[in-house]
């Protein structure tokens, strides 16, 4: 093994305050079945699942309840034992209405996970790998939700020459991947060595902040102890580092030319938890059922790192870190995912989904001012964007509407990470307009 004592980064991000300190050192719980679960069918980047259950079913914990219904799709399986209550319209993270499979809870159940144990790795070609993962629900535990068997699967011609484990999470406020790293350090290396004898990269990285010595620690004495071909990078702590093309080029000092992806250049970037989750499946037969996630914030509480059933909807979840700590719940910020790409919530009945990694309840002193002001041309957007765009030109075409003039200033290169947002000193919501225009420049361009 090798050990890199650089601190890699990329260039322009921004440092938003850590908070990270509520919970970076609370070890994972494990969140009670509640009474009911709320499982969206379409709570992956992709065609929604198919139902394969009616209402009256009877289910087991760790059954296939919706299949996939394409290649962009992946299966949805039940977290509890339990009886299915129906497929109703449900609220999901955007504020849209989705399908959903409700099921009750068995409260005598012991809830033992049904035990059918997928074939070992070493008995599969590269297809049934990935359709097994497909199978699996596996989606990017970081937040985005994409099928992670899409990302495995390589396209003819291409060859993944890197493999990266993204262990930055640079959102302030999260800490689930970071405590995953510290107590799960096993399954993350199990998940990497299975994952790689499929795509067969000759170099294996994790990438982690500075922040987060004690993962570092742990993972390099774990990879030390089994001499494991894997190189543990120490990277800068800003955001957002996390991103995929920020992370290959601080570590490679490559950077992804726009319209292209990571695989053009022949990288694959996974994030560390959902690595750790082709162990529980190929290890344990445990699909993506349940997951960590931080519950954080100055209005909470008990902030906590919690393993947290699939489809439990966040009022039970309030309900176990304690309750909120304010009277008037309107004035505190509810977010799921982290407060720099985070949506807000107006209800606590949305369901946590596969790519909820964080439930911020946050007070006033934590949420930026409503007020606006025009744009004083300080530049400090330009200088914040990872993708080296122009916000400032970018918020005012978007102010008239100049979807095309957008789209001429790659207006679709924005990843959205929020920075320009967090640094604009006039308050004016760029990455909100650049969600808006992107939406309608791709909408065209499909018609087209
Ligand atoms: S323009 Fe997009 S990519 Fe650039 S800082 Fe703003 S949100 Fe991030
Ligand atoms: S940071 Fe805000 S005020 Fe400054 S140039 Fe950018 S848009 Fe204008």
């Amino acid at each position: 093994m090798s050990i890199a004592s650089n601190i890699a980064t990329f260039r322009h991000g921004v440092h938003p305050e850590e908070y990270k300190g509520l919970t970076e050192s609370k070890p994972i719980e494990r969140m009670p079945f509640a009474s009911e679960l709320v499982l969206p069918l379409g709570q992956h980047i992709g065609a929604p699942a198919r139902a394969i259950v009616v209402k009256g079913d009877r289910v087991q914990r760790g059954q296939m309840i919706g299949e996939p219904t394409g290649f962009v799709s992946v299966a949805l399986h039940s977290p509890v034992d339990g009886t299915v209550l129906g497929i109703e319209l449900s609220e999901t993270i955007t504020g849209a209405m989705v399908p959903a499979i409700r099921i009750q809870t068995d409260p005598y159940s012991p809830q033992l996970l049904r035990t059918e144990l997928p074939p070992v790795p070493e008995a599969l070609t590269t297809p049934e790998f990935i359709q097994s993962i497909q199978n699996a629900g596996i989606v990017g535990l970081g937040g985005a939700a994409f099928p992670a068997h899409v990302k495995f699967a390589i396209p003819e011609g291409k060859t993944c020459s890197y493999l990266v484990l993204n262990g930055c999470e640079c959102e302030p406020f999260l800490t689930s991947d970071h405590r995953t790293m510290v107590e799960e350090a096993d399954a993350i290396l199990d998940g990497t060595m299975i994952l790689n004898s499929f795509v067969k990269a000759s170099k294996v990285y994790i990438g982690i902040e500075a922040n987060k010595p004690d993962a570092i620690q742990i993972l390099r004495d774990r990879i030390s102890a089994d001499k494991l071909p894997i190189e543990v990078i120490s990277l800068q702590v800003k955001y957002p580092q996390g991103a995929e093309k920020m992370l290959i080029t601080a570590i490679e000092k490559l950077e992804v030319p726009s319209g292209n992806l990571p695989i053009d250049l022949e990288f694959m970037v996974s994030n560390v938890s959902t690595i750790g989750a082709i162990s529980h499946w190929f290890r344990k037969g445990m699909p993506l059922i349940e997951r960590v996630v931080t519950i954080s914030g100055s209005a909470i509480n008990r902030p906590a790192n919690v393993r947290i059933p699939i489809g439990t909807p966040m009022k039970d979840v309030v309900e176990f870190c304690g309750g909120i700590n304010s009277r008037d719940l309107s004035s505190v910020r509810m977010l799921l995912g982290g407060p720099m790409m985070g949506m807000v919530q107006k209800t606590l009945n949305t369901p946590v989904v596969k790519g909820t990694s964080g439930m911020l309840f946050l007070e006033q002193e934590h949420v930026s001012s409503l007020d606006q002001y025009n744009c004083i041309k300080c530049g400090k957007c330009v200088e914040a964007c990872p993708m080296f765009l122009n916000p400032s030109i970018l918020g005012i075409l978007a102010k008239k509407g100049l979807w095309a003039d957008m789209e001429d200033h790659h207006v679709l290169d924005c990843f959205e990470c929020g920075s320009c947002s967090f640094i604009c000193p006039s308050g004016i919501p760029l990455v909100q307009s650049f969600r808006v225009a992107k939406g309608i420049i791709r909408e065209r361009n499909s018609k087209k």
